[in-house]
């Protein structure tokens, strides 16, 4: 038994800390305690003066996409063995900077498969992984810019055919285009429908039979509607929702994964803005303040947000993720308190894995960040973790 001792413990439903030692087996949470009797032999952390957060959970990465070029169609050339490199170096700085759990929807050749198998045979650091293998999408030219990423399939046979071949790679979801994509080709319209309605109720019922859940990229607004009506479980990106959407999202219980960080980090990064095609610069600029606008909009109107970056593209730095949760709370109107459910219970439950991640809670698996200060007092603490702990085992100790 591991015990994290002196610490003050965040309880996500309540949205406080109360001073209380957490006792770790077996990777789990074992007890949540105020001076409890510790047995010998048992082994000490000395928290005190620390504030302990769930890990958190992002449920929108590109594990194998690079970042520091604007122009997506750079990487579209690279060997698998340089995605696996690049993946397991992504997946070790997002571990370190306190995610514990990720959600891939959209990875290149199965090679996160192949990362995920690593990091649970300990052979390298990183964080859990809920992978979707390739994204389905109709037959579009930006499937040339991400030919390791894109699973072409038009008709509703071929997307059952499709989802049933990421199933069989091991994915847990499925991820479908409804609308066209940003960073896409020229030609490619992110107010255009993609999959149809059909297509898409074909992915959920794939999904449904296997026990998994779809996630759907969704920029257009008719295509958020077709995406609800299918039944998929998250909307991504959501860019241009109406009210009328985003009420049906609320009373569908369709949860809605902002990538904020999309945009927001890009402008942050002038190289990735410098080398990024005029096209694409115009249409990130464009749309941004439109995107916000909406998240905003919808979490005054109660939709269920699951944090979630979109990290791997340009700019949106792998390890930079928990700046979701200060974007979300400094622009996007949520308490800090409310970003960091969005981080850990809500996206806990988009994973269905309610039972096992996003709390401090007995019988959890043992994901917790040290933060030195209160990030309810100031969010900004999210992006300073002192002590990183996955199943018990401290990755990152900066106590000294
Ligand atoms: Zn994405």
């Amino acid at each position: 038994m591991r015990w994290l001792m002196g610490g003050q413990v965040y309880d996500v439903d309540k949205g406080s800390f109360r001073a209380a030692d957490v006792a770790i087996e077996n990777g789990r949470i074992a007890a949540v305690d105020r001076g409890a009797k510790r047995a010998p032999g048992d082994e000490t952390v000395d928290a005190s003066g620390l504030w302990l957060i769930p890990g958190l959970i992002d449920c929108h990465v590109h594990i194998t996409q690079p970042t520091d070029d604007g122009d997506p169609r750079a990487a579209a050339s690279r060997t698998d063995a340089e995605v696996a490199l690049f993946a397991a170096a992504a997946a070790e700085r997002t571990l370190l900077a306190g995610v514990t759990t990720i959600r891939d929807v959209g990875g290149w050749n199965y090679v996160e498969m192949a990362v995920r198998s690593a990091i649970q045979a300990g052979t390298i650091r990183g964080p859990r992984m809920f992978l979707a293998g390739r994204l389905l999408s109709i037959t579009t030219s930006t499937a040339d810019y991400y030919p390791g990423m894109y699973e072409v399939a038009d008709g509703a046979d071929a997307v059952r055919a499709a989802a049933r071949r990421q199933l069989g790679h091991g994915a847990d979801l499925i991820k479908v285009m409804a609308t066209g994509a940003m960073l896409s080709s020229e030609t490619e319209d992110s107010r255009a429908i993609q999959f149809t309605l059909e297509e898409l109720k074909a992915a959920v019922e794939i999904a449904r039979d296997n026990h998994k859940h779809v996630a759907a990229h969704c920029h257009a607004l008719r295509g958020i509607h077709n995406a609800i009506d299918a039944g998929v479980d998250s909307i991504e990106h959501c860019t241009f929702a109406d009210d009328e959407a985003l009420r049906k999202m609320v009373a569908a219980g369709t949860a809605l994964v902002p990538t904020l960080c999309a945009g927001e980090m890009l402008f942050r990064d002038p190289a990735a803005v410098a080398s990024m095609p005029e096209f694409l610069r115009v249409r990130m600029a464009e749309f941004n303040d439109v995107h916000l606008a909406t998240i905003r909009r919808a979490h005054e109107l109660g939709v269920t947000i699951a944090m979630g970056t979109d990290a791997g593209t340009p700019g949106n730095h792998h390890g930079l993720n928990v700046q979701e949760c200060v974007i979300l709370a400094r622009k996007a109107g949520m308490t800090p308190a409310e970003s960091i459910r969005s981080a850990t219970v809500n996206a806990a439950r988009l994973l269905r894995q309610s039972d096992h991640l996003g709390s401090i809670d007995v019988g959890k698996h043992a994901d917790i960040v040290a933060l030195r200060a209160n990030p309810l007092d100031d969010i900004d603490e999210l992006a300073r973790p002192t002590m990183v702990i996955k199943a018990g085992d401290v990755v990152r100790d900066d106590r000294a």
